[in-house]
Order: C-alpha cells, then structure tokens, then sequence
C-alpha cells in the first residue's frame, strides 16, 4: 500500500534496531483519511471471508479496527489488558509477552462477545514476533469460532510473527512489510 509506505517514510522514526515508532499517526495522533484508506484495503483483502466480528486488543488496535469494522459492517472487540471492576466474570483469557514492553500480561475477552457461529478477523498495528495476534487466536479458538484472518498495518518481516501464523494455515495480510531498518533506513519487502 503505496499511500502507507509513504508515510511511513516520511514520518516514521527507527528506534534503535527494531522498533519503528509512527507516533504522529498510527500510535498516538491518527490520520483518519489514511486510516479510511487502510480499512477499504483490509475489506478488498479479506472481501471472501464473511467475517462476523473483528477482533483487536486495546489500545493502538482499537482506532485501525473500528474504521475497518465500518467496511465490514460488524462490530469490534477488543481484549482489555486492564482488568476494571465491571469485566464481566466469564471470560477468555490468555498470555501475552509484550515486546515493547518486555514483560507477559493477561488479555481477556468476555465469553458474550464471540461465539462458536462467528468467523473473526484479527487486526493489529504491528506484527513483530507474533505474539499479541497468537493470544488473539487463542481466544477465538477457545470460544470454538473460526480465525477468518490476520490483518496488519505495519509487520516487521526481520522478526517471527509471519512463520507462527502461517504454520497455523491462516491467512494473513500486512499492508506494509518491513524488510529491514539498518542504521535507521527504512527498507520494504513489498
Ligand atoms: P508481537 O506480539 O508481534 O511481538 O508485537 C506486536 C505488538 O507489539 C503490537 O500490538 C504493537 O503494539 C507492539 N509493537 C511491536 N513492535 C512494534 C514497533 O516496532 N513499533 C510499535 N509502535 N509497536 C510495536
């Protein structure tokens, strides 16, 4: 996705080997119109699925996930990380290692929210070891639905996450994929 790539060049910073910061409009301030564009690509990309729910987890998911849920016309879920005094008590859960933040936390999603009739599309910001969308596909499997896909914004290709879900035969889809970001220079495998 030219329009994506493009932005990322433009305005993407490298933090130190691996991680590729894009503040100023996937992680904290959002460009809606290229938000818009990246939704309308995730529904050419996965237009065959029948997808009945989209599934994310909070927080950066949430924004790409409810544009993209308008293309589809379903709604979104997203796993909580925090647990707040009004979750309900029956949910799915499982574990996740954070690699920004270098630690394992808890996802959980309420047990009336998927259910075993729903094809789920995953989104996610990132891909980099696979870890975030492996404990999504957890989830729909324990709730017995189908995972209909991945779909991602920005993967890193240098890292694993491509392998654990491609070796779980499901489909997946990166609008941009970084090759590499040596000395902090932007390279794309697509
Ligand atoms: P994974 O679970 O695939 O190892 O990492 C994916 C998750 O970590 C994403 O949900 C994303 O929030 C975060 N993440 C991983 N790599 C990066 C990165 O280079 N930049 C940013 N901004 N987030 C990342």
């Amino acid at each position: 996705m030219e329009l994506l790539k493009n932005k990322i060049l433009s305005s993407g910073k490298v933090l130190g080997e691996k991680v590729l910061k894009v503040d100023s409009f996937l992680n904290h301030q959002i460009d809606v119109e290229l938000f818009n564009e990246i939704g309308k690509e995730f529904r050419r990309r996965f237009e065959k699925k029948h997808i009945t729910k989209i599934l994310t987890i909070e927080a950066s998911g949430i924004g790409i996930a409810c544009i993209t849920a308008q293309y589809f016309n379903v709604p979104v879920v997203f796993a909580k990380k925090h647990e707040g005094s009004n979750m309900d008590k029956e949910t799915y859960e499982s574990e996740v290692f954070s690699f920004t933040k270098d630690k394992s936390y808890k996802i959980k999603v309420s047990k009336k929210y998927i259910d075993s009739k729903d094809k789920v599309l995953i989104i996610d910001d990132f891909l980099a070891n696979g870890n975030a969308a492996a404990g999504l596909i957890d989830i729909v499997t324990q709730a017995n639905a189908e995972v209909s896909g991945v779909g991602i914004v920005i993967e890193k290709g240098f890292q694993d996450g491509r392998k654990i879900i491609e070796d779980k035969k499901i489909q997946l889809e990166s609008l941009a994929i970084i090759k590499s970001m040596d000395e902090g220079k932007i390279i794309f495998e697509n």
